[in-house]
């Protein structure tokens, strides 16, 4: 039988002790305490090391351990195994082939026929000691995560009910380490009123299982009273053995500055420079939602399209920054004119439009009056007077079509222009 044949037993027969010893996946040595001679290994004893049985029967345990230096120390360790029941050492073994092997070797030591033997049951922990040096590792990143990085950490113990902030998450808010006491409330009660039932929602969603996430974008109260944008994303991590969330970990990242900027962007995306009214493009994207919104709801929807009359004599007579002026003004008194839920765009030159949810055809024409006469009396003082046209139009809310709402309202324009102007006129 040759050394890695698997033992064959007799049916009923029990193995020999040294065989039972050859299945160990640890080595044991047995040594003379004396000389510090190996007198015997099992099988594992000397495979670990790259040797054979014969060599490791001609080697000292000294030579085998890389952290034992001579005899002196082995007498010492020798003495504390003696006096131990069973002695615990963590070193390395030397390989045949030069690396190093750490093990956690225990020794127990007896006595046999007058004869003093050490016992020791050495076990191969590089997996181990690697897996501690990655922990080690974890544990500096997770530091790092925790207090360096830019993004905020929270870890919500739902059975308990506590919520911890990472050191960055109170500083992004203006809080101590030691300020934010860590539950639920301290969270919930910061988030922006306006922002609270979505975020809520959302969390709620993920909660039941809806959404493989949480993420939410919202403003939270800081340590002023002010309000940051934050984005916030977070997962269940561990659920209760009946199923329900029991912890949930997430990452809260402070973005005020792209907020500001996004919202400013949008601003000058929609707004028009010289008025400060919503631009074409703005006017255009509200005709389509209210458009979609009176179909749904069966409400009418009403449109004006208002020009100023002879305006290029005004650019003429005053010069061109002189007629940006009575824009502007006629811009003011269109929007002063309106309902909240109307909106009033410049919709070119000195063109603009008013698009009126829920406003029929007659409530359209009273709405186009008191605009012309509000023009007419703000800018009655000009020389040549400044005064509007204004055709209307309105779609009953079961045939909304927006293109022939414009088109109609500018039809009506035109007749009223063709009629004299400073008046208001309805499409047939
Ligand atoms: P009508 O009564 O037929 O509307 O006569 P109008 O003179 O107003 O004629 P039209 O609408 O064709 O002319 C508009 C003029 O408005 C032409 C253009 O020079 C001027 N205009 C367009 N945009 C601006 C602007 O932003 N500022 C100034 N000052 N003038 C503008
Ligand atoms: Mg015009
Ligand atoms: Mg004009």
């Amino acid at each position: 039988m040759t050394e890695a044949d698997p033992p064959i037993f007799a049916p009923g027969a029990l193995p020999s002790a040294e065989m039972l010893f050859d299945q160990l996946t640890d080595a044991v040595y047995l040594i003379d305490p004396n000389t510090s001679n190996i007198v015997w290994g099992n099988r594992r004893a000397w495979e670990c090391l790259g040797l054979t049985r014969e060599d490791v029967l001609n080697h000292s345990v000294l030579s085998l351990q890389k952290d034992v230096h001579g005899l002196p120390q082995w007498s010492e360790i020798a003495t504390a195994i003696r006096n131990s029941q069973c002695f615990r050492f963590n070193g390395r073994h030397r390989h045949q082939q030069g690396h190093e092997v750490d093990v956690e070797v225990h020794t127990t030591h007896f006595e046999l026929d007058g004869c003093a033997y050490f016992l020791s049951i050495a076990r191969d922990t590089t997996n181990r000691v690697a897996q501690e040096a990655d922990v080690h590792n974890r544990e500096k990143q997770l530091w790092f995560a925790l207090n360096e990085a830019s993004d905020g950490l929270w870890d919500w113990d739902v059975a308990r009910g506590s919520l911890f902030f990472s050191p960055q998450l109170k500083r992004m808010l203006g809080y101590g380490p030691d300020e934010m006491a860590p539950e639920l409330a301290t969270w919930a009660n910061n988030v922006h009123p306006l922002d609270s039932p979505l975020v809520m929602a959302a969390l709620e969603e993920h909660m039941q299982g809806k959404r493989s996430r949480y993420e939410a974008e919202y403003r939270i109260r800081n340590r002023n009273g002010h309000f940051i944008w934050v984005h916030d994303r977070g997962r269940v991590c561990e659920f209760s053995p009946d199923g329900k969330p029991a912890r949930v970990v997430g990452m809260v990242q402070d973005i005020s500055d792209r907020k500001k900027l996004e919202l400013l962007l949008q601003e000058h995306a929609s707004n028009d420079p010289l008025t400060g009214l919503a631009n074409r493009r703005e006017g255009a994207t509200y005709l389509t939602a209210q458009a979609e919104l009176c179909h749904r709801l069966n409400m009418p929807l009403g449109l004006a399209f208002i020009d100023i009359d002879h305006f290029k004599a005004v650019n003429d007579i005053h010069g061109h920054l002189a007629g940006d002026q009575v824009i502007q003004q006629v811009a003011q008194v269109l929007k002063n004119a309106i309902r909240a839920s109307d909106l009033v765009c410049r919709w070119g030159g000195e063109e603009f439009i008013v698009i009126a949810p829920n406003a029929n055809l007659e409530q359209m024409a009273r709405v186009a009056e008191k605009m012309r006469l509000a023009v007419l009396q703000a800018l009655a003082s000009h020389n040549p007077p400044v005064t509007v046209s204004i055709g209307v139009a309105a779609n009953p809310g079961k045939t909304i079509d927006q293109m022939k709402l414009i088109t109609d309202a500018d039809a009506a324009l035109y007749a009223a222009k063709q009629k004299g102007r400073n008046r208001v006129e309805l499409a047939t």
